[in-house]
């Protein structure tokens, strides 16, 4: 992606949006935002719950990724969001805990990493019910 004055354009050349100037503070031009998607094994839980070896796929998260990360985000001084279904901070509490206790954000990303399109209004409001109060 490329810019010329305050319209940025794809890569192809073709406007994408305009944008407002003067709108970021103290003279940056851009900014990112950085997040994770951390599910541990909660979306073969909810897919195979009896398969372990998929199951087994989930477990470098909790054990080696998430703390990998932790450093990384504190050597830069960078705050992230995390998105955690409510099954991952269920089982993997202590690491969940430690994002929170970094100063990271935790957000709902359903209870058992469930497609919300193929469940059902009344299963939806609970899921968020239940993971409002983890
Ligand atoms: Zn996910």
């Amino acid at each position: 992606m490329q810019s010329i004055s305050n319209v940025i354009l794809d890569y192809k050349g073709f406007p994408l949006c305009e944008v407002k100037m003067g709108f970021w503070p103290e003279g940056f031009r851009s900014c990112f935002f950085l997040s994770f998607d951390y599910d541990a094994s909660s979306a073969e839980m909810w897919k195979a719950p009896l398969d372990v070896v998929a199951q087994s796929k989930g477990r470098y998260a909790p054990k080696v990724a998430i703390p990998r990360i932790h450093d990384m985000l504190d050597r830069i001084g960078v705050k992230s969001t995390f998105f955690v279904p409510g099954w991952t901070a269920d089982n993997h509490r202590e690491s969940v805990e430690l994002l929170v206790s970094r100063g990271h954000e935790v957000a709902a990303h359903g209870y058992s990493h469930e497609r919300m399109t193929e469940i059902s209004w009344e299963l939806r409001k609970l899921f968020l019910i239940v993971v409002s109060r983890l």
